[in-house]
C-alpha cells in the first residue's frame, strides 16, 4: 500500500502536471488559430501551414489524453484507489509513480499491453 504521504506527493504532481498541459493546450489553440488565419490570407503558405496545423493537433490530443489519465488518477486518490493496475489489480510501484503518476497499469502489464500494440 502507498503510504499517504506518498499519494498526497503524487496527487501536488498530477495537479502540477495537469495547470502544465492546461496552459499549454491553451497555447496550441492559439497557434492553431492563427495557422487558419494565415491560411485564408496568403494561399502560397497554404500547404505548409495547414500541415503545421495538423501536427499541432496530434500534440493537442496528446495533450488531452494525458489530462484525461491525469483526470482519472485524481478522482482514483478521492476513491482511495490509487496506484492500483488496471489490469492485474496489483500496486504499481511507487518509482513508476513518481516518474507516471497518472500510470494506469504495472511495469508488467505496461509492457504487455505494449507488446499488443505492435503485433
Ligand atoms: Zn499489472
Amino acid at each position: 500500500m502507498l503510504k499517504e504521504n506518498q499519494i498526497e506527493m503524487l496527487k501536488q504532481q498530477l495537479l502540477q502536471k495537469k495547470e502544465q498541459l492546461i496552459s499549454q493546450a491553451h497555447f496550441s489553440q492559439n497557434i492553431i488559430e492563427e495557422l487558419h488565419f494565415e491560411k485564408s490570407s496568403d494561399e502560397l503558405d497554404y500547404a505548409e501551414a495547414s500541415s503545421d496545423g495538423h501536427n499541432l493537433s496530434i500534440l493537442r490530443n496528446k495533450q488531452l489524453e494525458e489530462l484525461q489519465e491525469i483526470e482519472i488518477a485524481l478522482t482514483k486518490i478521492e476513491k482511495k484507489k490509487y496506484g492500483i493496475c488496471e489490469m492485474c489489480d496489483e500496486q504499481i510501484g511507487i518509482r513508476r509513480l513518481k516518474v507516471k503518476p497518472h500510470a494506469k497499469f504495472c511495469i508488467e502489464c505496461r509492457e504487455a499491453y505494449e507488446k499488443e500494440l505492435e503485433s
